[in-house]
Order: structure tokens, then C-alpha cells, then sequence
């Protein structure tokens, strides 16, 4: 067969039941989760997944997966994917506050793990590879294919990657699901006049270290340092651990020299050499770190014949290193709403219902997931003196143990979908931080030494406090309710 004449055969069998773009985390699990479940339908499904380059990717987001993403890849069969990838297990969080680390270790019995994130998607990729009636085509959708009279869906048109491929060959499908990642060329389109605009949070700027030891070693590390954002860090390989700096918009000129005299000299000495080292050698990256909240899809807004899966529909701050559970988390549900209650495919008034349940199914772990990961990014990285009383509260808080560490850090783990259980916790933490505002000896001054001066307030000093206190209060309030309602609305 020639190059010329393999096009136009594959028009003859381009179509599909479902049609996947993009073979990353999302699109890769829920290609290999549609094959395995479809046993359970009268006619097995073809699937097709579309990837515009299936070459290892070498990025700097999705290296550390939370325990409850590791319950979620078992849950769609997909486990051995952390197996020969020299995956980390990592066993909690350790967060540096001026130079002290404070240890918040998952429950007992769970861990999480973290790679290198080509490594594993390679892996997913194999996992869908050899997946029945899966077909995996290294092509670039360009544009959605839709029905001139209806405006539905039908497929895509997509270019290939081999030499002698057509311009804008067609699939066609009776679902079109769009797992195209954080730009994704089709959220506007799909869903209409509900789409929303993401918002941009700063940037993380990665590098990899070499034999770097971390304050806890196999512990997800955030560094707070005075000036920028949080820096964040954990071992990806047995040699490699890779360190993410928080850079706000917008971005320092110099980004080496900002790293080099601003950031470096506040992280814990065993990793000034390492990080140094990196800096002359390696290329760095950045990533935006946008928050864009879930819409319903399958509303008269939205596109029908299609939907939105993972970062094309759904983001969060990376800081809680909370993207691949959540995407998990969602194809457990979708492929089996879609696989138990559509039996037509084609059928849009099967999938409507669908996406309305999918869309509150998700909701106790995606929200509780997407607003722990702004309210603590916007508690550690913020430079205002209210929020750094909250900061202060939050780690006392840690400090009392027992249940005010466990359910956080189940929280943010993914271990616990609660969203009132985080709404508990955070205004305890508001609270608690008045408490600690009035109580706790603070600094006021610096000894001939140079030592730090503590003193507990005074009592003439409460009527200030109390004032402190309500605007304490309300920047709790001004942090969390929103989030709360972008998730909370239909
Ligand atoms: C800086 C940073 C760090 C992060 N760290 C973590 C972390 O430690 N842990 C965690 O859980 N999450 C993390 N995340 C989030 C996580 O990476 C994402 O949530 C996750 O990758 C989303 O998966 P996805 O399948 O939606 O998108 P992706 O995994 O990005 O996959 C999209 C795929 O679509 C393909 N594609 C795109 N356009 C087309 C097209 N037109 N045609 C064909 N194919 C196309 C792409 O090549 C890609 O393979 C981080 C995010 C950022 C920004």
C-alpha cells in the first residue's frame, strides 16, 4: 500500500463509537476504561484516541500522584503503570516555615508516588495501545466536524503525523470526548456561551536536581520563602528530584538571576548546590498555574455530541499536586455512567442526563481538591500581613496533631471527598489563628545579640487585636467563600 492510497482506505473505517483527543492522563485511562468495561454491552465499542505526538513528553507538570489517585488507577485496572518507571513513593507533605520543617504525613497505610511524568504517560499510552478495539493514531485535531443543520458534533478532522499523510483527514464518532489538556483549542467551542475564563495564578518555573536530599526524604516539600511564592519539591527518580518555583506575573526579566540571588539562598542548604548546579545546566520551564472552574456540560450552552474531560474542562493550583487524581477520579465515573445508563451512544438525550450526574458525582473530590489547592496557595503565597496571621494559625494549627493534621492532609490526598469537612477545617484554622493572635508570644523586637524578642500581647494591646481580629476573619471569609461558590453553583 502506498502512502498515497492509505488515506483515503482509512476514510472507509474512520469511524467510531467514541473518539478521544489527546492520549494524555485523562484521555489514556478513560480509552483503556471504555475497552476493558464495554464487556458488559451487547456490541463492544471502537474506540479511537488521538494523540498529536506519542513520543515520551518531557514536562514539568503531573509527577506526583496522591494516594487517592493511586485508588483511582486501581479502581480502572491501570496500577501497573507506576510499575518499572522508577517511581518514588512519597509518604506526606513537609513544609518549611523560616527554616523549620513541619511533618504532615498521609493516614496510615496510604502513600502516594511520583515519577517522571513522560514516564508514566508512556506507560498509560501502552495500557490503551493494547486495549481491545482501541486504535491510538498520531494525529493533530485541528477542528471539530458539526452537523450544518444541528450544530451537533460528529467527529473531528485531524492531520497525521506520518510522511504522506492527507491534510485534514476526517473521524467521525457517535461521542467525541476532548481530553486536550490545559490549552485546549476546543473549551470555547464545546461549551458555548458557558465557557469561562481560567484564571492565572502565576507561573512554576521546574528544574531537575541531581542527587538533591530533601528535608524529609520521599515527602512532597513546600518551601515557604519571603518575597515570592512557594517553592515546591519531591524526588522523581532515585537520582532525580525536581523543584517547581512559584513566579508571579509578571515574570522577573532574569528569571535565572531571580532564582539564583532571591530563592535559592532561603531553601535548606543541602539543596543550594544541587539547585545551583541545575540552574547552569539546565533549560527551565514554565508552566501557568491556572484555576478554572468545572461547568456543567450537556446544557443548551453546550455543544451536543461532545464533551470536555480533565484540564481542557477543570483546573486547579498545582501546588496540591491534585490534577491527575482528579482526572482519574472523573473517568472512573464517566465510563461507567456512560458504559451503565447510555445505550445509544448517538443518543444525545441518553448522555444529557449523564453529564448532570457526572457533573455532582465529581463534586465531593474534585471541589474539595480544586478549593484546598487556591485557599492554600493563596495562604502561602501571598506577601499581605492578614493572610500571614492565617499562615501562622494554619501551622499551629498542624501542630496540635490528631485529626486537625489527618483530615487536612486526607483532604488534599484525595483520601477524603469532603467538601464540609474542609469548609470545618478552614474556618477552625480562621479561628484558631485569632486565638493564636491574642495568646501566643510574638515578635516585637531583636536583642543586642541579635536574637529574636518574644512577648505575649498585653491586655492594652486587645481592642487592636480585636479589630486584627474581624480583618482576619473577613480575608478568611474573602479567600474561601468564593471558591466555595464557584463550586457549590450548578
Ligand atoms: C506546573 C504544573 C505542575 C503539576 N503537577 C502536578 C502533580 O504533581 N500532580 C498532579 O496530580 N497534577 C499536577 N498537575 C496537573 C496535571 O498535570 C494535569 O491535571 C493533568 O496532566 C491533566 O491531564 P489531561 O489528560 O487533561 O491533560 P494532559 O495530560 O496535558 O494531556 C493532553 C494531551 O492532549 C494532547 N493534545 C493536545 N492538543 C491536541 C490536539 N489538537 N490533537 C491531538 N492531541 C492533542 C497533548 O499532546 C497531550 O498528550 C500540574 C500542573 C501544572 C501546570
Amino acid at each position: 500500500m502506498t502512502a498515497q492510497q492509505r488515506p483515503r482506505d482509512r476514510m472507509w473505517s474512520a469511524s467510531y463509537d467514541v473518539l478521544i483527543v489527546g492520549a494524555g492522563i485523562a484521555g489514556s485511562a478513560l480509552a483503556h476504561a471504555l475497552s476493558a468495561a464495554a464487556v458488559r454491552r451487547k456490541r463492544p465499542l471502537r474506540i479511537c484516541l488521538l494523540e498529536r505526538s506519542l513520543s515520551e513528553p518531557d514536562r514539568i507538570v503531573g509527577e506526583l500522584l496522591q494516594p487517592g489517585g493511586i485508588l483511582a488507577l486501581k479502581k480502572l485496572g491501570l496500577e501497573e503503570c507506576l510499575e518499572d518507571i522508577d517511581a518514588i513513593p512519597t509518604y506526606g507533605y513537609c513544609v518549611m516555615l523560616a527554616g523549620s520543617p513541619v511533618h504532615i504525613p498521609y493516614p496510615e497505610g496510604y502513600e502516594g508516588r511520583a515519577f517522571h511524568h513522560g514516564r508514566f504517560i508512556q506507560q498509560l499510552r501502552k495500557k490503551a495501545k493494547e486495549a481491545e478495539r482501541v486504535e491510538v493514531v498520531e494525529a493533530t485535531v485541528s477542528e471539530l466536524i458539526e452537523c450544518p443543520l444541528t450544530g451537533r458534533v460528529l467527529g473531528v478532522r485531524a492531520t497525521r503525523k506520518e510522511e504522506g499523510a492527507v491534510e485534514k483527514e476526517a473521524f467521525f464518532a457517535d461521542l467525541t470526548i476532548v481530553a486536550d489538556g490545559c490549552f485546549s483549542n476546543f473549551r470555547n467551542k464545546v461549551l458555548g456561551k458557558a465557557a469561562l475564563q481560567g484564571v492565572t495564578k502565576g507561573h512554576f518555573v521546574g528544574m531537575i536536581l541531581d542527587d538533591a536530599t530533601l528535608p524529609i526524604p520521599k515527602h512532597g516539600t513546600v518551601m515557604l520563602v519571603e518575597g515570592s511564592g512557594p517553592v515546591l519539591s519531591y524526588q522523581i527518580g532515585t537520582h532525580d528530584t525536581r523543584i517547581l518555583v512559584d513566579v508571579k506575573h509578571p515574570p522577573p526579566p532574569d528569571l535565572k538571576e531571580h532564582i539564583t540571588k532571591n530563592i535559592i539562598p532561603q531553601l535548606p542548604a543541602s539543596l543550594h548546590l544541587p539547585a545551583l548546579k541545575a540552574l547552569s545546566q539546565d533549560r527551565l520551564r514554565r508552566m501557568p498555574n491556572t484555576f478554572l472552574p468545572a461547568i456543567q456540560q450537556g446544557t443548551q450552552h453546550t455543544k451536543e455530541g461532545v464533551l470536555l474531560l480533565g484540564d481542557s474542562w477543570n483546573m486547579r493550583h498545582p501546588l496540591t499536586g491534585g490534577g491527575m487524581t482528579c482526572a482519574f477520579n472523573d473517568v472512573v465515573i464517566l465510563h461507567e455512567l456512560l458504559l451503565d445508563d447510555v445505550h445509544d451512544l448517538a443518543d444525545w438525550a441518553q448522555v444529557k442526563p449523564v453529564l448532570r450526574k457526572w457533573f455532582w458525582r465529581r463534586k465531593p473530590l474534585a471541589s474539595t481538591v480544586n478549593i484546598l489547592s487556591v485557599a492554600l496557595y493563596d495562604l502561602f503565597g501571598a506577601d499581605d500581613p492578614l493572610l500571614e496571621v492565617l499562615r501562622t494559625g494554619c501551622f499551629k494549627y498542624f501542630e496540635l496533631g490528631g485529626a486537625c493534621v489527618r483530615e487536612p492532609v486526607s483532604i488534599l490526598a484525595g483520601i477524603e471527598q469532603a467538601p464540609f469537612m474542609l469548609f470545618r477545617h478552614f474556618f477552625s484554622v480562621a479561628l484558631y489563628s485569632i486565638w493564636v493572635l491574642f495568646t501566643h508570644p510574638r515578635r516585637v523586637g531583636t536583642s543586642a545579640d541579635g536574637k529574636a524578642v518574644l512577648r505575649r500581647p498585653r491586655p492594652d494591646e486587645w481592642p487592636l487585636l480585636a479589630v486584627r481580629s474581624m480583618q482576619v476573619f473577613y480575608t478568611a471569609c474573602v479567600v474561601f467563600l468564593p471558591l466555595l461558590w464557584t463550586e457549590i453553583r450548578p
